[in-house]
Order: C-alpha cells, then structure tokens, then sequence
C-alpha cells in the first residue's frame, strides 16, 4: 500500500480539508501515477455536496487527472515508467456489456465504476485526483501527449471529452449554426472543438463580461440570455445547442432557439428536473437528448485530436488549499474557464 495525500470532503456541508489515504499496491494490469495536475469539475462540487444523492465520505473528488507514470504492473504492455498519462471520469466497467465491448464504457449496462464517489469490484471506496498518486488499471488509463502544457490538458479528460463526444456524435461541422450555452468549463471546451469542426458558434451566456473571451476562444458570435429581446430575435436560428449550465433552468427557453429538426444536447446536470414543453418539440420537430463524458477509445481520439490540433482548456492553476474559495467561484460563474490544482501543492 502506498500513503497518499490528499483533500477530502468529509460531509454535504464541511469545506474540503487535507486527509491521508492508501492506494492498492500495483496489479499485473495496474500503472501507478503520480499526479501533476487535476482540473477542477462543477460536477466536483455537485457530489460534495450531495446534490445528486449517495455521495460516499470522505470523498476525494478530481476527474481530470494528469500525470506521470512511476510503476507499471507485470502485464502491462502499452505504458512506460516515465510517460505521461491521464485518467478521466471512470477508472473501470464491467467489460461484457453491449456498451462495453461498444467501446462505451461510459453506459456501462452494469455501472461504470467511479473515479471517486464511486465503489471498486471489491467494493472499496475510489478516491480520485485531489491526491498525490493513483493507481489504475491500464485500460482505463489515457496518453498524453509531451508536446501540450499539461496543466491544459487536464480538463480534457472530463471537460472535454464530454463536449467533444456529442459534438461528433451529431456530426457537428460545417455549414452547422450551433450554441454553447453557459461559458464555464465545458462551454469553453465546447467553443474550441465545435469552432475546430468548421461550425458557426454562439456563445449564450448570463455573463456580459465574457463576450470578448467568447469572441477570443474562438466563438462568433455572442448573446446575453437574460437579455428577452435577444432570445426572441434567436428564435428559430440553431441546428444543435449544447447545453452545459450547472444550475437549474428553464429548457424551453432554448428549445424555442432551434430551428426545424434541431436538436438540443443537454450535457448539465442540475440537481433539479426541468419541464419540457410538447409544443416546444412538435412545431418544428426538435429534439432533446443527453449524452455522458466519453468512452476510453474517443477519450484517446480526443487527446491525439487537441495534440494534432494544439489545442488545450484555458486554465488558472491554483493551490490545493485554496479550492473551497474555487468552488464560491465556479458558483458565481466566475471561472476562466477552469480551475486546475497544482498537485506539488499537496506534498
Ligand atoms: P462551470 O465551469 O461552473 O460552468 C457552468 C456555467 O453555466 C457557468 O459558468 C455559467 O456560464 C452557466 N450557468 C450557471 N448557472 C446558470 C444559470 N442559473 N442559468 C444559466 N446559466 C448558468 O461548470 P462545468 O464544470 O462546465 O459543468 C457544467 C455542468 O456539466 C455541471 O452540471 C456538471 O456536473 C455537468 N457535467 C456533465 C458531464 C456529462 O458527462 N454530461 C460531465 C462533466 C460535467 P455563463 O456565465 O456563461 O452563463
Ligand atoms: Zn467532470
Ligand atoms: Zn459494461
């Protein structure tokens, strides 16, 4: 076993303090990686503070793991010690299920097993990436590429491989008129890729103060949504709006911005339900759908895809300790566009 430090959640309501832990010693299948970055997930914050429900404590949260490869197990044939790598939401699947073996292990039939807040097949705990060091097996573990700042490449391994696996999903491309709604995170991962794939993009944003970042990131256009004669004047205009707002809201709002046959991609996960309006549907015959990170095979995709196309989240890199005032900020909106903790911080 190997002592591991760490910050923790012990409680819903408790801000997160150091803890101390032990990883599993490395298995013939197993790398052990000592963490040099790990972005910081609105999601993060939605299980520590058990908005979903069934969050398990102590919880060590981090999904957007970055860092360098110390041991390697005895069957492990496609790692060196020494080489970066990255691990992303889920740390292991049950393998046999048709989303499986569909390289979807994300829509495991049986669950996908959490990066944290989630149990092992042993049904221990997992603890995730505000911590020193992880082990995990290989074929849940991703390549970095040397060529990108990786504290830039951290957040891919949510942020963006969840905007990036619906954006191709739908073929989004050229001659496509498409919005990102809410500029957090994922929106601005959302605005590289979807601008990369030859898109028209919109920025629908409750920030003013983003729209030169929006412009800057890579989007066209940009439009205030509490601003009502704007999202009037948007009524009709989009193929495909993608949907990353944290906090609850009223979908028909942006239902009503597709034009016909459009489809809105709701990637958020608000504690609470919304209505969805048949008439918003039926007039022009739209869409809603969901879509949940990536699989291993199109994280991989994704990461070769950023390192060909150098493309990185705009980071602000801060100190473990200062990530209950990160969380404040993220609720306010107040992210540009995603924090990422500096693990040398922890040692
Ligand atoms: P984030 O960085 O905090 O960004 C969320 C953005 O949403 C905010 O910056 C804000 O943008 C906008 N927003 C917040 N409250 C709003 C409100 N009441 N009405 C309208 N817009 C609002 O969060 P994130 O890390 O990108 O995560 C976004 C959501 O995606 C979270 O719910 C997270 O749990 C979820 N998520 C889902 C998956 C998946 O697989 N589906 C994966 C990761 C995360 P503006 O200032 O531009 O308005
Ligand atoms: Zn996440
Ligand atoms: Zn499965």
């Amino acid at each position: 076993m190997t002592p591991i430090n760490a910050y923790a959640a012990q409680s819903a309501t408790t801000p997160l303090t150091p803890f101390n832990f032990e990883r599993r010693d490395v298995g013939a299948n197993d790398v052990q990686i000592e963490i040099l970055y790990c972005g910081v997930c609105h999601s993060d914050i939605h299980q520590v503070r058990n908005e979903w429900g069934g969050s398990i404590y102590p919880m060590v949260p981090g999904h957007e793991i970055v860092g360098r490869i110390t041991k390697i197990g005895s069957d492990v044939k496609d790692f060196t010690i020494g080489e970066l790598a990255g691990v992303g939401c889920f740390v292991d699947s049950c393998r046999e299920c048709p989303s499986c073996l569909a390289h979807e292990e994300q829509y495991c039939d049986n669950g996908m097993v959490g990066t944290y807040n989630g149990r092992d097949k042993e049904g221990n705990p997992t603890y995730g990436g505000y911590s020193t060091q992880i082990v995990v097996d290989a074929k849940y573990t991703l390549h970095v590429a040397d060529s990108l700042p990786i504290e830039g490449v951290a957040p891919l391994l949510c942020a963006g491989i969840t905007t990036y696996s619906p954006l191709r999903h739908w073929n989004i491309g050229k001659g496509h008129k498409v919005a990102v709604v809410g500029l957090g995170g994922l929106g601005h991962m959302a605005v590289k890729f979807a601008a990369a794939f030859g898109a028209d993009v919109t920025v629908l944003s409750t920030s003013k103060s983003k729209e030169q970042d929006a412009l800057n990131l890579g989007a066209h256009h940009f439009a205030v949504t509490k601003d009502a004669d704007t999202m009037k004047k948007l009524q009709g205009k989009f193929d495909f709006i993608l949907s990353t707002i944290s906090a609850s809201h009223e979908y028909n709002d942006y239902l009503n911005l597709l034009t016909l046959n459009g489809t809105m991609v709701v990637v958020g996960v608000p504690p609470q339900p919304s209505v969805v309006g048949a008439f918003n549907l039926i007039g022009k015959r739209r869409s809603i759908a969901g879509s949940l990170i990536g699989g291993i095979k199109e994280t991989q995709e994704m990461l070769d895809y950023c390192a060909e196309h150098n493309i990185v989240s705009d980071v602000e890199v801060i100190k473990v300790s200062s990530i209950n005032e990160a969380y404040e900020r993220m609720l306010k909106g107040d992210v540009h566009y995603r924090f990422v903790i500096d693990i040398a911080s922890l040692k």
